[in-house]
């Protein structure tokens, strides 16, 4: 069971959090369709350890010490469950960014080791990566990146189209009406406003039938009404067995999730349940000031 939960929460320490018991298994029931139990302990669908990304700086030089480096994620350990529905959260620069393009395998880590649905993704190349993403992960971004000339159902069809599947079409009407948009679907972009937009990006997200759906910032472009609505989408999802990762800097948006993760200068500062947070049961930790890689790279990016 503690595997499914959420992670141990480098804040809480010996106090725990308010409520008994891996908090996962209480809320998943809440609000919709319970998602069924494992009999058994299964292993976390992400599981991440010691995590480093550095990027080089503005001048593009890194010293042999990595001194001129921006360490974007300074080991950083997370395991996600499968059906969670969890919020990376933290200000500007904090890192929320890279630690989702690495969940997405957008990107790879300098150092540490990532398991995505038990395959050990951390050595992979860039073809095998791409492999592992587009069987897995489905994207959400804060700019829906929608083609403009192009129907709802003939966005949403074309990451089936790119493999070749016979049956996109109707997957794609099926993915549309998953998100509240089965009577949208021949409109073009240009016809439908930001939010059904996003609901479009969603649709595309989902057609393929991803282990995960990562949103960075997907509410950032709309209004707060329309922004929830969203949310409230990404919540059906959940219940209805999604495991949904959102990225954010907004509190609201976090507050409807289920559990939160915050990032603070590349460190996990707070992991723990929404709710704890909300009652004040827990608190973030202030990051190790001092925190400097364990040993020097030898040669530069
Ligand atoms: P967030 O999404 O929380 O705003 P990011 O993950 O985008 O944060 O960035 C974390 C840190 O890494 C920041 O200091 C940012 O400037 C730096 N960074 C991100 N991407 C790059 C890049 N491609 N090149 C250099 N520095 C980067
Ligand atoms: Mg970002």
């Amino acid at each position: 069971m503690a595997v499914e939960g959420p992670g141990t929460g480098i804040a809480s320490g010996d106090s725990g959090w308010a409520r008994p018991g891996p908090a996962a298994l209480t809320v998943r029931a809440v609000g919709g369709v319970p998602t069924a139990e494992p009999a058994a302990p299964s292993p976390a669908l992400v599981r991440i350890q010691g995590i480093v990304k550095r990027y080089s700086s503005g001048d593009g030089s890194l010293g042999a010490a990595g001194s001129t480096a921006v360490y974007a994620l300074r080991g950083v350990d997370l395991q996600i469950g499968r059906g969670e529905f969890v919020a990376i959260v933290g200000p500007s620069g904090s890192g929320k960014s890279t630690l989702m393009n690495i969940i997405g395998c957008l990107d790879v880590a300098d150092r540490g080791r990532y398991v995505l649905a038990g395959v050990d993704v951390s050595q992979l190349g860039d073809d095998a990566l791409a492999r592992v993403r587009n069987r897995l992960v489905g994207f959400v971004f804060q700019q829906w990146n929608l083609l403009a000339r192009t129907a709802a159902v003939d966005n949403v069809a074309l990451p089936l189209a790119y493999r070749g599947d016979a049956d996109r079409r109707r997957k794609a009407l099926a993915a549309l009406g998953a998100v509240g948009l089965g009577e949208r679907a021949t409109h073009r972009p240009n016809q439908l406003s930001g939010g059904e937009q996003q609901r479009v990006a969603i649709a595309r997200a989902l057609v393929t039938s991803p282990a995960i759906l990562l949103a960075d910032e997907p509410t950032g472009s709309l209004d707060s009404v329309t922004g929830a609505g969203i949310m409230r989408l990404f919540s059906q999802l959940h219940a209805s067995g999604r495991t949904v990762i959102v990225v954010t800097h907004d509190s609201h948006v976090a507050d409807l999730t289920q559990r939160q993760i915050h990032l603070l200068d590349g460190q996990i500062v707070l992991d723990a349940p929404t709710d704890a947070i909300r009652s004040g049961a827990v608190v973030a930790s202030t990051p190790a000031g001092a925190w400097q890689p364990a040993m020097p790279h030898a040669s530069g990016v």
